[in-house]
């Protein structure tokens, strides 16, 4: 992944590394009573927290869409996929994410999984990730 880095245009408080977002996720909880999530930055390596949900920036990889349209609809015909979206969709199904072949309809199998890739992105997902086995 190289030419990702930490500075990115979200103009959203960066923080390094999940553990530290997830840290400031906490504080801001006690404070606002709000339920706050943290992402991986869609343009960086950077950490960001929204309080309102997945905005749209956020979901600015195919593999996030999918995995967000999977989560919010449970199932989707493969012709209402984007064809910018179908190569993600694809690779959804062969990490055991979802389930399905075109024509017929996508299921998610895997909600955590799906989360988790929009939060973080199909590539990073997709990644080993060392010490976190
Ligand atoms: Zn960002």
């Amino acid at each position: 992944m190289a030419g990702r880095r930490y500075n990115c245009s979200c103009g959203k408080k960066r923080y390094r590394d999940e553990e530290s977002a997830l840290a400031a996720a906490a504080g801001d909880a006690r404070t606002y009573d709000e339920n706050v999530t943290v992402y991986r930055c869609p343009g960086g390596l950077a950490w960001h927290l929204t309080a309102h949900g997945f905005v749209p920036e956020a979901l600015r990889s195919a593999g996030r869409r999918v995995a967000y349209a999977l989560l919010s609809r449970e199932s989707l015909d493969w012709t209402s996929i984007d064809t910018r979206d179908v190569r993600a969709a694809h690779r959804i199904v062969a990490l055991g994410l979802a389930s399905g072949r075109p024509p017929g309809p996508l299921r998610a199998t895997d909600r955590a999984g799906l989360t988790r890739v929009v939060q973080i992105g199909l590539d990073a997902y997709a990644q080993p990730r060392p010490g976190h086995s």
